[in-house]
């Protein structure tokens, strides 16, 4: 059998290094074509090297020298910058994965999909952002693209032979994050040390702190919408303190398919990897006796009110996933930068709605890539100037 052509977008990341892990473990299965980073240079050229790679690209044209001295006299390609991203993107492979961090993902990953490869996807931000245009794009390729957020990738696996039209509900677990045991009252005060620390998933810095603030929890609404095609009112999200259960799906005849396994992204990614068979995982089995028992409550509004605003955010459609994601990724930097607090951030994304609103009205879709590119900035720079008026 011939060795399938992989390539990895964000692979120094925390979701690169599980699909790193799983394809070293079948050198012989695999032949890596490209692999991307961004700061993190050691990394990513002794993973080129012991994967074999034909090219290793670093986001930062600055660290291209830095790259280059890391991968001499090895014959692998080094290459820089946003550009260089795209090229690596053009290069033939059947599975890629998209697992770039925050709305930098969406441009290589439409990029791919243009070729009519296998995408999947972990990257959030480029459903939110622009599904439609991205999905679209897949259509028109003939590409295909598999959820690997555990979340999407567990509904995907329970819609396997279903039809969605028979779909009544899906319902979306959350940990409910590394603060959720913190009196509502004591949030504004949290650091980003201590919501970058979660109790059941090991992730990049972003996402934890994403799911210490829901607004991990509000993008996998929003993208579950995008994804799926369902109506906003029949997604549900529900804290699930065991991460165990990672979605369910409602049918018409009453029943529930749920999807149930250990926290680790690797089993998202290997059945992304994998698809449509199934192969053995290094992941750990659960038991059930030992777990004794599951836990499933509902989200306090107040605790986390970005899950009001993904509500309006899906109500509303069109450029509202962009303005949404861009001013929380703004948001997120200003906590971590120490200039606003943890709970400001949700009133900085609402700010920012509005204020696009009033300046694009956000029901109208973008069509374009140049167009969500365009909003993105608008979004920032909107978002930006509001935190810079609360100081
Ligand atoms: P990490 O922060 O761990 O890794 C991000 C990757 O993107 C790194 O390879 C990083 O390079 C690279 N990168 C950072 N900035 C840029 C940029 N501007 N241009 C190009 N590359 C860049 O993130 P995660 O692996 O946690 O998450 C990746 C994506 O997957 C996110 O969209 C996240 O929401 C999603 N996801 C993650 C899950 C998880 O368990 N971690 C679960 C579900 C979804 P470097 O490190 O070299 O700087
Ligand atoms: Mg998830």
């Amino acid at each position: 059998m011939s060795r399938r052509r992989v390539s990895i977008f964000g692979a120094t990341g925390s979701i690169g290094q599980n699909t790193i892990d799983l394809i070293a473990r079948d050198a012989e299965g695999y032949e890596v074509v490209a692999l991307t980073g961004a700061s993190n240079i050691d990394l990513l050229a002794s993973d080129a090297k012991r994967l074999r790679a034909q090219i290793a690209v670093t986001a930062d044209e600055q660290l291209l020298p830095a790259l280059r001295n890391a991968l001499a006299g090895s014959g692998i390609e080094a290459a820089a910058g946003e550009a260089a991203l795209l090229d690596a993107a053009d290069r033939p492979a059947d599975w890629i994965m998209s697992a770039i961090v925050g709305a930098a993902g969406l441009a290589p990953g439409l990029r791919a999909l243009r070729h009519g490869t296998t995408l999947a996807l972990a990257n959030k931000e480029s459903l939110v952002t622009a599904g439609p245009i991205l999905l679209q794009e897949a259509r028109a390729r003939g590409a295909t693209v598999l959820p690997v957020d555990s979340e999407h990738s567990a509904v995907f696996q329970a819609l396997v032979g279903e039809d969605i039209n028979a779909v009544e509900r899906i319902i979306i677990t959350a940990s409910g994050g590394g603060l959720r045991d913190w009196p509502v009252e004591r949030l504004a005060e949290a650091t980003p040390e201590d919501a970058g620390a979660h109790p059941n998933w090991d992730m990049g810095q972003r996402i934890t702190i994403d799911s210490a603030s829901m607004f991990n929890k509000a993008m996998e609404l929003i993208e579950t919408k995008e994804f799926f095609g369902v109506a906003p009112d029949r997604i549900e999200t529900v804290i699930h303190p065991q991460s165990i259960v990672h979605a369910l799906v409602g049918f018409n005849d009453g029943a529930v398919m749920a999807h149930l396994g250990a926290p680790d992204m690797r089993h998202a990614i290997g059945y992304a990897l994998n698809y449509p068979e199934r192969r053995q995982l290094p992941v750990d089995r659960i038991d059930l006796a030992q777990l004794a028992k599951l836990e499933f409550h509902a989200p306090c509004v107040t605790r986390y009110p970005a899950l009001r605003i993904a509500r309006a955010v899906m109500e509303t459609g069109g450029q509202a996933g962009c303005v949404f994601t861009a001013a929380k990724e703004v948001a997120l930097d200003a906590f971590l930068a120490g200039r606003i607090g943890f709970m400001d951030m949700s009133g900085i994304v609402e700010a920012s709605l509005d204020a696009m609103s009033s300046k694009i009205g956000l029901s109208n879709a973008a069509l374009t890539l140049e167009d969500v590119l365009q909003t993105d900035h608008m979004s920032r720079q909107t978002a930006w100037t509001l935190i810079e008026q609360k100081r």
